[in-house]
């Protein structure tokens, strides 16, 4: 299985985890930016355009979380159905701009809203992957109480991907947390079995043991800098591996 440290051989299919975070300008209130939702596009285009067969896991969080809603009263399952529902208008937007520079791409939803989403077929998003489009796979696992990152190590264990790519707003896995420790030291590659001993956070709990148990290794590293995403795509050295033994 190709990793991008230790094997630097080109992915034939990813899976690509985007914060709803993401697509949002730091700082600002709106809670997508085009321009960033344009960026991602193109860098997306240069790595599907090398043979890359690449699905897309989109969270919710620059509109909501259902976690902190339910914190503030409201019913959890109901609050997780908004997140759901939110991580569609963040695949929307990124599909919009996926088909405007002719990248072929379809969202598949796991709740079924078929005036702008297929539903989610396992064996028809195989197929459309072999074909070279992109697929945005949205709302979530289509069940509360899961996260997008779960979301992504579902689909990357359903499509078979070789790996799972983290875009996130840090640059790869510290051995403690990098705000509270100026010294924190960041791994190049880290294995499970490490994580979980020095309960370094990688990914939810779940997400985490279904990548393990699946051996998905997963990239986590900055969206920030231009070039990174389209670094991580490519298989080439970014952020942190967390792999197997
Ligand atoms: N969510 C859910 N089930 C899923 C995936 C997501 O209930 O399978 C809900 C949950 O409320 C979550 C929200 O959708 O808070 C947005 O997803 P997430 O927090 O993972 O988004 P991200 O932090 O990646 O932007």
């Amino acid at each position: 299985m190709p990793t991008p440290s230790k094997d630097p051989r080109p992915f034939k299919r990813a899976i690509l985890k985007l914060s709803g975070e993401a697509l949002r300008e730091p700082g600002s209130t709106d809670n997508i930016s085009p321009e960033i939702v344009q960026r991602i596009a193109s860098e997306i285009k240069e790595a599907i355009d090398t043979g890359l067969q690449l699905g897309i896991v989109v969270g919710g969080g620059n509109f909501w979380r259902g976690a902190s809603a339910s914190a503030r009263g409201m019913d959890r399952a109901t609050a997780d159905y908004v997140g759901m529902l939110a991580t569609v208008m963040n695949a929307l937007a990124i599909e919009g701009a996926l088909s405007h520079i002719g990248v072929k791409c379809t969202v598949m939803s796991a709740i079924e809203m078929k005036n702008v989403a297929e539903p989610f077929i396992r064996r028809k998003a195989e197929h459309q992957l072999d074909k070279g489009t992109v697929i945005i796979f949205a709302a979530g696992t289509g069940s509360p109480f899961f996260s997008t990152d779960t979301t992504a190590a579902l689909r990357a264990s359903e499509m078979g991907a070789d790996v799972i790519l983290k875009a996130t707003q840090v640059d790869g896995v510290y051995c403690s947390d990098p705000r509270k420790n100026p010294d924190a030291k960041r791994f190049d590659t880290v294995t499970f079995q490490h994580c979980l001993e020095n309960r370094l956070n990688v990914m939810d709990a779940t997400a985490f043991s279904l990548c393990m148990d699946n051996d998905i290794p997963i990239v986590i590293f900055d969206l920030g800098p231009n070039g990174n995403l389209s670094h991580a795509l490519r298989s080439q050295p970014i952020g942190t591996l967390v792999h197997g033994e």
